[in-house]
C-alpha cells in the first residue's frame, strides 16, 4: 500500500503517513516545458518536493522519488517495482485530476482511492451541505458573505459565543487606509537557498524557457520547507500583522510586499495548513499582538475566500475556465510580459511579478486584472498569464480569481465587475504622483489610460451591466456625458489600445 502525494500536497503532519508502506512522489517535468513559468515558481515546486522527500526519509519513512518526464512514466516505474499496488492520494483540487489519475493507475493494473485533502478546510460534501441550504434564486451563483459567516459559526473562529469577536462580522471600513508618507514596512524574510534548492534553481535556469530569465528576477526567497514556512508565519505575525488590516488595500511605490503575509504559496503547497495559520492569527488577537481589523481581515481571506473560491471552482467547472460573458477578445498587451510601460501602476505591478513571481491582492485585482478587464482582454489568456507568472498559482485558484473575480467572465462569484477608473488607484496608492499620465484627465494625449477605457467599457457593456447590483451610481455618470464627451473618450480609448498593442503605452 502506497501513499501518493502530489507536488501540492507536501503535508507531513498527515495522519495517513504512517498507515502506508511507502510514500510515492513523482517529480514530472513535462508541464514546465509546455508553458513559460516564472523561474521562482518552478524552483519552489521542485525544491519543495525534494526537501519534503529528504525530510520524510530523515523521519524514517520509505520514499520512492521518481524523476521523470510525465506522470505516466513515474507510474510505469512504480508498478514495475510494485505490481498491482493499492495507491491512496489526497483528493486533488484541479478539475478532472481525480479521474485522470485514477485512469492512469487503472491502466497499469493498480487501484487508486482518495482521502481528505489536508490543504483545505472543507471536503466537497461539507461545502455542498452549505450550498444546499442557501436561499438563492440562482443555484449557480455564490456570494462570500453568507458562506464566511457560516464558516465562522461552524468553526468557532473569532466567535464570542454566538456573536462575532469585536462585535462586527467585518471591519472593512478600517481596512482602506493608505500609509503616511515615508512609511516603510519591515522587509519580509528571505530564506537563503541551501544546496538542494540552488541545484534546482540552476537546473530550472538551463532546462526551461521561463517567464523571465533567472537574472532578471530578484534572488530566490521563498520558503521551501515546513520549518521555513513556519518561520515566515512567525515573522509575519511579529512584524507585519498589526498593520496588515489598515493597509490591506494600499499600494506604495517600491513596496512589493506591503504588510501582506506572503504565505499563499506555502499554504497552497501544503507546507502550512490553513487552520494552523488561522489559529496563529487568533492567538495573536487574544495576546494583543494584532488588532481585530487585521485579524478579521486575514481570517476572512483564509477561512472565507480561499475555501470559497476552491469549491465554487469545483462546482462551476468545466464551464468556468472558458467563461466569457462579456465576449472580450483582445490579446494581452506586451507590457504584461515586459513591464515596459510609462503607466506607473502597471509597471510597478508587472515589475513585482517579474522580480518575485508575486504581486499582492490589490495589485492583482485592481491593477493587473482591472486593466485587462477595461482593455477587453480575453479572460482565458489572462488566466494563463497569472498561472505562469505567480509562485502561488494553480488552476483551482487562478480560474475563480482571474476568470470569475477579475474578468467578470462569469457571475458565479460576484454580481458586478471589479472595474474602476484611475481614481481608485489614485485613492489607494501614491503611484499617480510619479506617473507621466494625468489621472485627473479622461481624454486627450497624456490622459490616464484607465479613465477612457473604463468609461467606454461601461458603455460597451451597458446592456449586461446597467441592471446589475450596485452599478447604478456609475451609470448615472454615464448618463451625464454628452455626445462630444463620448467622442473624445472613444478617441482616447482607441489611441490607448493602439499604444498598448505596440508596446508604447
Ligand atoms: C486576479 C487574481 C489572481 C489571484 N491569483 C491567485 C493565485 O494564483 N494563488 C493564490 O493563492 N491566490 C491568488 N489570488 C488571491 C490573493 O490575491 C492571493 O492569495 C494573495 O495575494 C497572496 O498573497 P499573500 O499570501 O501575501 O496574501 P494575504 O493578503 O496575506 O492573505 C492571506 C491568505 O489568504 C488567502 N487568500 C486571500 N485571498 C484569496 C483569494 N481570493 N483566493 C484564494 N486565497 C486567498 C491566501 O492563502 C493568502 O495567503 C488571486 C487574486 C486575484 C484577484
Ligand atoms: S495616472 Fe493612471 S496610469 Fe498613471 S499610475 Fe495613476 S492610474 Fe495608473
Amino acid at each position: 500500500m502506497t501513499l501518493w502525494l502530489l507536488g501540492t500536497q507536501l503535508d507531513r503532519a498527515g495522519d495517513y503517513l504512517d498507515d502506508h508502506d511507502r510514500v510515492l512522489l513523482i517529480e514530472a517535468s513535462a508541464f514546465a516545458d509546455r508553458r513559460p513559468y516564472h523561474p521562482h515558481k518552478l524552483t519552489l515546486v521542485f525544491a519543495a518536493m525534494r526537501q519534503f522527500r529528504d525530510d520524510l526519509r530523515e523521519r524514517g519513512l520509505t520514499v520512492d522519488y521518481r524523476q521523470v518526464e510525465r506522470f505516466g512514466d513515474g507510474l510505469d516505474a512504480h508498478f514495475d517495482a510494485h505490481p498491482g499496488d493499492e495507491l491512496t492520494v489526497p483528493r486533488p483540487a484541479a478539475h478532472g485530476a481525480a479521474s485522470r489519475l485514477r485512469e492512469l493507475v487503472a491502466d497499469r493494473g493498480g487501484t487508486l482511492s482518495f482521502v481528505r485533502n489536508p490543504t483545505f478546510l472543507l471536503t466537497p460534501s461539507e461545502f455542498d451541505e452549505w450550498a444546499a441550504c442557501r436561499t438563492t434564486n440562482d443555484p449557480d451563483t455564490y456570494r462570500l458573505e453568507g458562506f464566511y459567516r457560516w464558516m465562522r459559526r461552524e468553526t468557532g473562529v473569532l466567535m464570542d459565543g454566538e456573536e462575532p469577536a469585536g462585535g462586527e462580522w467585518n471591519f472593512d471600513e478600517e481596512n482602506r487606509e493608505t500609509p503616511p508618507e515615508g512609511w516603510e514596512p519591515p522587509e519580509p524574510p528571505r530564506f537563503e537557498p541551501d544546496e538542494t534548492t540552488r541545484e534546482v534553481a540552476s537546473w530550472v535556469d538551463t532546462a526551461f524557457d521561463t517567464f523571465v530569465d533567472a537574472d532578471e528576477a530578484a534572488p530566490f526567497r521563498w520558503p521551501v520547507t515546513r520549518e521555513a514556512a513556519l518561520s515566515a508565519l512567525e515573522t509575519f505575525v511579529d512584524a507585519r500583522f498589526a498593520e496588515f488590516g489598515a493597509y490591506q488595500d494600499a499600494m506604495v511605490e517600491g513596496e512589493w510586499a506591503m504588510s501582506h503575509s506572503l504565505l499563499s504559496a506555502s499554504i497552497n503547497l501544503g507546507l502550512l495548513r490553513p487552520m494552523e495559520v488561522i489559529e496563529r492569527a487568533e492567538r495573536a488577537y487574544e495576546a494583543g499582538e494584532a488588532p481585530i481589523n487585521s485579524v478579521e481581515g486575514f481570517v476572512r481571506q483564509l477561512l472565507g475566500w480561499r475555501e470559497f473560491v476552491r469549491h465554487v471552482y469545483r462546482r462551476s467547472m468545466p464551464g468556468m475556465a472558458d467563461a466569457n460573458q462579456l465576449d472580450q477578445t483582445a490579446e494581452l498587451p506586451p507590457a504584461y510580459w515586459t513591464g515596459d510601460t510609462d503607466m506607473t501602476c502597471l509597471s510597478e505591478a508587472v515589475g513585482h511579478v517579474r522580480e518575485h513571481g508575486y504581486a499582492h491582492h490589490i495589485e492583482r485585482l485592481m491593477v493587473l486584472a482591472n486593466f485587462a478587464l477595461v482593455y477587453g482582454a480575453e479572460p482565458g489568456e489572462l488566466n494563463e498569464w497569472f498561472h505562469e507568472g505567480f509562485v502561488d498559482a494553480f488552476h483551482w485558484v487562478t480560474t475563480p480569481n482571474v476568470v470569475g473575480m477579475g474578468s467578470f467572465a462569469t457571475d458565479a462569484l460576484s454580481s458586478k465587475p471589479y472595474a474602476s477608473s484611475g481614481s481608485y488607484v489614485n485613492r489607494m496608492s501614491d503611484y499617480c504622483s510619479s506617473c507621466p499620465y494625468a489621472v485627473s484627465r479622461d481624454t486627450g494625449e497624456g490622459a490616464c489610460p484607465f479613465n477612457s477605457l473604463y468609461w467606454t467599457f461601461l458603455r460597451e457593456h451597458e446592456e449586461r451591466l446597467r441592471g446589475t447590483g450596485r452599478m447604478g451610481l456609475m451609470y448615472s455618470h454615464v448618463d451625464d456625458k454628452d455626445a462630444a464627451e463620448w467622442d473624445a473618450l472613444e478617441e482616447r480609448a482607441a489611441r490607448v489600445r493602439e499604444l498598448a498593442r505596440q508596446g508604447e503605452l
